[in-house]
């Protein structure tokens, strides 16, 4: 009996033991940074971005419905509960929302282009899987084989008879489909046209994806070339008539649309939420098998946070994976009451790049700011490219050097290179900002392999998965958190980033002025990047429960930065 106590006794005291320890354990604001950085191994995100990038993915295919269940399974693995499963208790949930498909979907099984008399095929699927254009029915199963017509002057191309022939042209499928499909009563379409920042004179293998439109009436087909694909069939032409035999098998099936959202329920504000997206269809490793590898070891890092009581979010943090734009629009548009409380929103994609090898640097895509207007110094848009924005199209936030600041200090701790650009759209942050939903983007480029064949696991570094997602995950512990203390560090951070920013813009408008730009443009990009800061001071307002708790804070750095701006004008006026 006696033993039985001490022994009891023992146990308990190893369980208060444990207890404290646990305690000690415990994450805040400011051990963030240590404690997530030991932590985020990048192991699971490298692992899920090889599973993923194996599969060319279209929203409804085997490729992108095994990915959906991938994180599915992880998810659970991680502690969290079906929806349909789960109590008010449950903290850590998950859902797979299912939606009917309008359109078929589309994967490629096989591929062979051939020219006749050549034993060496000019493309193959197993080495160019991006050969086949998206949407592209297969050919009968000994092929097609027909003659080869080049399109030189592509305007001229209902003037030339194309029917039962290969149409062959250096552009896009899509702009050719039409006349020489269903006007022309082409066979087929065959294309190149890699820009320029793929450099193809060098990666000459690579293809860059290609589609044309479903047509279940012409049943039509487009092959996209690689540089070197492209070259030998043109000596071909330059020799005589050419004839191709083209095989292609590809599914095409209805399906339906599967979108995959973890929620880790807020203690607090369960209402107000930072959502982070991640898109899978797309072919590429990159582009963008990383976001989704790096979400879903986001999400179970938290998961074995909360589970171990080291950490518990005040407000609700979402994982969303999904279709591109479609899934993120739908997220913020289908739940009026439910949008109105998202606070944030942060893209995830392309976010794992060996750039030794890709060439692309990790840029933060700002939120509209006057960089988008005057796009000058520093700023630079990326080879994706942006239009000139106005001034009402301005998104002022906090958000953007909230997030700065954060990278640029991983950027110092881990010796990595983080960038930015001004805002160019084109992926699930657009969704977002069309709401007035503060967001940004987290990607890289200039990519060399882009949406190509080539953007395999071979470009992706695990140690680039494990910087971004550290610091997305340190960064979203600080809003999901965020009081009245938080907003008065971000303020008196703006401030620092404002003046750094008006004095930047003084240097550059004594530039354009000596080079001859007018003194009232400088006043109004000086007047700009005031007003802008300006706004953005205000709404830190959205991280506290009594706004005139930091009203004073705001004004006092408002009114430096307006006195400062006024400064800046007097000194150009000279
Ligand atoms: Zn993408």
């Amino acid at each position: 009996m006696l033993k039985k106590l001490i022994y009891l006794l023992l146990f308990s005291f190893l369980l208060f033991q444990c207890k404290t320890e646990e305690k000690s354990k415990q994450i805040s604001s400011e051990n963030y940074a240590d404690i997530i950085n030991e932590e985020f191994t990048g192991d699971l995100a490298f692992e899920t971005t090889s599973f993923v990038e194996k599969y060319w993915r279209v929203v409804g295919n085997t490729g992108f419905n095994k990915s959906i269940y991938k994180i599915a399974e992880k998810l659970e693995k991680a502690g969290y509960v079906l929806e349909e499963n789960a109590t008010e208790k449950d903290v850590l949930t998950y859902r797979i929302e299912k939606r009917p498909l309008k359109k078929p979907t589309w994967e490629s099984v096989d591929a062979t282009l051939k020219i006749e008399g050549e034993i060496e095929p000019l493309l193959q699927h197993s080495t160019n899987r991006n050969m086949i254009a998206l949407n592209s029915y297969s050919t009968p199963k000994e092929g097609i084989s027909a003659e080869v017509i080049y399109i030189e002057d592509i305007k001229n191309i209902n003037k030339i008879n194309v029917k039962g022939k290969i149409v062959f042209a250096e552009t896009s499928p899509y702009r050719i489909y039409k006349s020489a499909i269903v006007e022309g009563k082409a066979v087929g379409i065959i294309t190149y046209n890699n820009p320029s920042y793929l450099q193809p004179e060098k990666n000459t293998t690579s293809i860059q994806f290609r589609s044309i439109p479903h047509d279940s009436i012409n049943k039509p087909w487009g092959i996209a070339l690689s540089y070197q694909a492209k070259e030998r069939l043109k000596n071909s032409l330059e020799k005589g008539k050419t004839t191709l035999n083209v095989k292609i098998e590809t599914n095409i099936y209805p399906s339906e649309e599967l979108t995959i959202v973890a929620d880790i329920k807020g203690t607090e504000n369960p209402k107000e939420r930072l959502v982070f997206s991640a898109h899978i269809q797309e072919p590429g490793a990159n582009d963008n098998a990383t976001g989704v590898g790096v979400a879903l070891e986001m999400a179970s890092l938290t998961a074995k946070f909360i589970n171990q009581k080291q950490f518990q979010p005040k407000r609700t943090l979402t994982f969303l994976w999904g279709d591109e734009i479609v899934s993120t629009r739908r997220y913020v548009q289908e739940d009026s009451i439910r949008a109105k409380d998202i606070k944030w929103g942060i893209s995830l994609d392309m976010v794992g790049e060996d750039t030794e090898k890709t060439g692309g640097t990790f840029l933060i895509e700002k939120m509209p700011d006057p960089s988008a207007i005057w796009t000058r110094g520093n700023d630079k848009h990326s080879e994706w490219g942006g239009s000139k924005m106005s001034l009402e199209q301005m998104k002022p936030h906090y958000l953007n050097d909230f997030l700065i600041n954060k990278f640029k200090a991983q950027g110092k701790r881990a010796n990595w290179i983080v960038s930015t650009n001004p805002f160019e759209g084109g992926s699930d942050h657009v969704p977002f900002l069309r709401e007035n939903i503060p967001s940004v983007l987290f990607w890289h480029f200039t990519d060399q392999f882009y949406h190509t064949d080539n953007d395999r696991i071979d470009k992706v570094s695990k140690t680039t998965l494990k910087n971004v997602g550290t610091t997305a995950l340190i960064s979203g512990y600080i809003l999901l958190n965020a009081d009245e203390n938080t907003a008065k560090n971000i303020i008196s951070d703006l401030e620092k980033s404002a003046i750094e920013r008006l004095n930047e813009e003084l240097k550059q408008s004594k530039i354009a002025i000596n080079n001859g730009d007018s003194l009232a443009t400088q006043i109004e990009i000086i007047t700009a990047w005031n007003d802008w800061y300006q706004k953005s001071l205000s709404t830190t307002k959205d991280m506290v429960s009594d706004e005139n708790s930091i009203k004073i804070d705001i004004e006092k750095s408002q009114k430096t930065i307006d006195s400062i701006s006024v400064k800046i004008i007097e000194k150009l006026k000279i």
